[in-house]
């Protein structure tokens, strides 16, 4: 026990003592040394009546410099007192076994385990303990555990409450039930054929049958008169109470494993039994909990009332208390967060030191004129993040900026501003989009923007160029996939000799062939469809150009600061005034006719409608054989007499263009899709949207698609039809029914679904989060908010108090978390 110095505790509060309690024993006061004495102890106390005891004294956050002398003397004679105790192990005589407090919440008071440390690190490989084999280790190996520390932060998937000690008498029937008793009697049984261990066990208050099955060795092991904790469900057979297969382990000296308490239970693999890895575990912890450096700044541990890391780790596994377990498991999803944020941020730090930014000057006047050209004013929230935006742009760092907002928010109107600021400081500038489709719409809606603020003087293939805007001409181009090897080698050529000032397209935009002069800005639209590499390709292009990321999915904001902490964060939370709400209606499979009719009635009265084929996971390829057999079948059937349209991801791009532009053009009166065209479209004559098996798909895209409808003047609807939907299927329904706001939605999703759905499987790069729930808000808001503030006083770490967080923000970053942006 080599770091609890109990000798200096005692000298300085004898020295105390003798200098007549004035708080002058020690070079800046008491409370400092006591506290930083018991953050040591605390993390070598295994024992828990001594725990008690230490808990009782308050070391930590007693303020003896507030104490009066009266108080001070009896404070420092308690203290003293427990320090005799230490140093002597008066606390170290073992419980008998009828002073266990029966009845009571208390588990029963253990022997003490020696305060022993290892010698061995934590990196060690776990094939260092005691009885794990180079076998056992491979199995061990398959849950992610190699070394000690992963042994330790092998945490329990949840903990069953064996606390509640009973009496024999007190035992209910279908309760899981924990008693302290004494064999009586153990015998092998053969019940059904099986042959089985039955014991008879008893206390004071009566005796009760035990019975494990197929498990006859445990009869050579419950020997008679041997005292043992039983922790299971009680059953009534023939009219007796009897424990079916419960946890047992002999009331011997060392604490209670697997009964008696909060008992963890962990999530295994073959060849790994829970008894085992519990007792291997317990040994762990209790060799190498009070090792594992606490590396969090004490002001930071202060500020969130987090406990002391040896000890949530300790508790973690085996908790004193369900009280104890919550601290422990906030202590360490504290550390899974706050160790996340410092490390995007220090990222952030890196990239923006790395390489200097290059500030934009922002041209007020154009930008007023451009804001005047518009059908329409700005909202506020547009007006707001269109300045964080300009802001960030004429900082001589790059701008590293998330802009999130509902479909229809105005988020394209907000980056075209931006780039055409750019391109008027004499920039190029690009943005990127995920579909074709999206380009091509952004494309058109540059266009028609730019055509109102100045004037069209020149037409080529996907190249626009206008005049009256800037000094010189300014020219726009799309580059997708579709466009001919001739068109794409010019505008390669035009772009190149910084001729183009913003390129829209699609991945097309980062071939190698691309290139720029002068690349100062980059939009990526619906950014989490594109992969890290994808964005940083693009963004390579420039010298460090400034970046924005646009989002419609609303991504709740916890899983926002988490996946994408080095991201400064943009909301437009409102939409143009007058939108309308879209009236939404889950209806039933035996409703389909009535649905069938109300398109009729809405295309009869000049309107159009999106029909969202079921989701189907397979491949797109059989989206798209769906997709063409439901369009055959409505097109031939149900609205034969109606033009009926087809849209696939499968479809040549010529083909797709030609039944948007045909739909938009309303020569088709019903669009027939695959849910791939969810983002983006803008048909405001489309008044229905009705989507096939709606409980198949998340609340966010189910918002998606009914932003497609309602961007006209007329009142539009959603339909969703469901055959048979599961209870997490209905409450989607209902909610999306009643719940518009596309943020809440979101939370919602999240809620229900989980992170890992909620982006699509394996997308999501989110961290390994084992402690941390993405519905931590509150955890993950003061996680964010401590590391912002550590970095503010300390950007590089510097601070030797910091080392040991500088630390282990290596480790983690480099073994857990991939790159995230
Ligand atoms: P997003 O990109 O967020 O989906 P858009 O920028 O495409 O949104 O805007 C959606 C529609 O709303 C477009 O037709 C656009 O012209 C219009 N719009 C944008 N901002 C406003 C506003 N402040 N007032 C009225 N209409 C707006
Ligand atoms: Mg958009």
């Amino acid at each position: 026990m080599p770091v609890i110095d109990i000798d200096s505790l005692h000298k300085i509060l004898e020295l105390e003592q003798k200098q007549g309690y004035s708080d002058s024993a020690v070079i800046g006061g008491l409370d400092k040394f006591i506290r930083q004495w018991s953050d040591k102890l605390i993390a070598v106390i295994t024992d828990r009546s001594l725990l008690t005891k230490f808990q009782k004294l308050h070391l930590r956050d007693r303020k003896y410099a507030s104490l009066t002398v009266k108080e001070r003397q009896a404070w420092v004679k308690n203290v003293l007192e427990f320090a005799d105790e230490l140093a002597h192990g008066k606390a170290i005589k073992p419980a008998p076994i009828r002073k266990i407090n029966v009845g009571s919440q208390k588990s029963p008071v253990k022997p003490k385990t020696p305060l022993i440390t290892s010698n061995l690190s934590l990196d060690a490989s776990i094939t260092a303990i005691k009885g794990i084999s180079t076998n056992l280790s491979a199995r061990f190996g398959k849950l992610g555990v190699k070394t000690i520390r992963d042994l330790l932060y092998f945490f329990p998937s949840r903990h069953l409450d064996y606390s509640k000690m009973k009496t024999v008498s007190q035992l209910t029937e279908g309760q899981e039930e924990t008693i302290v008793a004494n064999v009586w009697e153990a015998k092998i049984t053969m019940p059904g054929g099986r042959r089985s261990t039955e014991v008879i066990v008893g206390d004071e208050t009566g005796n009760v049958r035990a019975v494990w099955f197929n498990n006859p060795y445990l009869a050579k092991t419950l020997v008679p008169n041997m005292k043992i904790v039983l922790s299971g469900r009680v059953r009534l057979f023939n009219g007796r109470f009897v424990f079916e297969s419960p946890e047992w382990e002999p009331l011997e000296e060392g604490d209670l494993i697997h009964t008696g308490r909060l008992v963890p239970v962990y999530p295994l693999t073959e060849g790994l039994h829970q008894r085992q890895v519990r007792k291997l575990i317990k040994g762990a912890v209790d060799l190498w909990a009070g090792q594992v450096p606490d590396f969090l700044p004490h002001d930071v541990k202060e500020h969130c009332h987090l406990i002391e890391l040896p000890r949530a780790i300790a508790q973690a596994h085996y908790p004193d208390s369900a009280d104890l377990q919550d601290k422990a498991r906030v202590r360490l999803a504290f550390d899974e967060l706050f160790l996340l944020q410092l490390g995007a941020l220090s990222k952030k730090r890196d990239w923006q030191e790395s390489q200097p930014g290059t500030p934009i000057q922002i041209n007020q006047k154009l930008l007023e004129t451009f804001l005047q050209s518009l059908p329409f004013k700005f909202t506020p929230a547009q007006l707001k993040v269109l300045q964080e935006i300009l802001g960030d742009m004429q900082k001589p760092v790059a701008m590293s900026r998330l802009l999130q907002g509902e479909v229809g928010s105005g988020k394209t109107v907000v980056a075209t501003a931006a780039l055409l600021m750019a391109a008027a400081d004499g920039y190029q500038t690009a943005l990127m989009a995920p579909t074709e489709i999206l380009a091509e719409q952004h494309f058109a809606t540059i266009h028609k923007l730019l055509s109102a603020t100045g004037n069209l003087q020149e037409e080529a293939d996907h190249l626009y160029t206008y005049s009256g805007i800037l000094p010189k001409s300014l020219t726009i181009a799309l580059l997708i996939g579709a466009t001919s090897a001739k068109t794409k080698r010019e505008l390669h050529r035009l772009s190149a000799n910084g001729e183009i000032d913003i390129v829209i397209g699609t991945h097309a935009l980062i071939q190698q062939e691309v290139g720029f002069q002068r690349l100062g800005f980059v939009v990526v639209d619906e950014q989490h469809r594109f992969g890290v590499a994808q964005r940083s390709t693009l963004r390579q292009k420039g010298t460090n150009p400034h970046a924005l990321a646009m989002t419609a999915t609303p991504i709740p904001r916890t899983l926002a600061l988490t996946l994408y902490g080095d991201l400064d964060l943009s909301v437009i939370d409102e939409l143009p005034p007058g939108r309308q709400l879209i009236k939404t209606k889950w209806l039933r499979p035996n409703q389909r006719e009535s649905a069938y009719n109300f398109i009729r009635k809405e295309i009869a009265s000049g309107h159009q409608a999106f029909i969202i084929c079921p989701l189907i996971e397979e491949s797109e390829t059989i989206q798209a054989r769906a997709a063409i057999a439901e369009y055959e079948f409505l097109s031939q059937n149900v609205f034969h007499n109606l033009r009926v349209g087809l849209l696939h991801g499968r479809m040549a791009s010529r083909d797709k263009e030609k039944a948007i532009q045909q739909f938009h053009d309303k020569e088709l009166d019903i669009l027939v899709s695959t849910p791939v065209i969810e983002v983006g479209i803008d048909v405001p004559n489309a008044t229905v949207m009705m989507v096939e098996s709606a409980d198949r798909f998340g609340l966010s895209q189910l918002h998606q698609f009914r932003g497609r409808v309602g961007r006209g003047p007329a009142q539009s609807y959603c339909i969703l039809l469901s055959q048979n939907p599961s209870d997490v299927g209905q409450e989607r329904l209902a909610i999306i029914e009643t719940v518009y706001n596309g943020f809440k939605l979101a939370e919602e999703d999240l809620r229900l679904r989980g992170p890992g759905e909620f982006f699509g499987t394996r997308q999501s790069g989110l961290p390994d989060l084992r402690m941390a729930k993405l519905s931590d808000v509150a955890l993950l808001e003061l996680a964010r908010k401590e590391a912002e503030r550590l970095f503010t006083e300390d950007r590089h770490l510097k601070n030797p108090q910091h080392a040991l967080l500088v630390k282990e923000l290596a480790r983690v970053w480099t073994t857990q978390i991939e790159e995230l942006s």
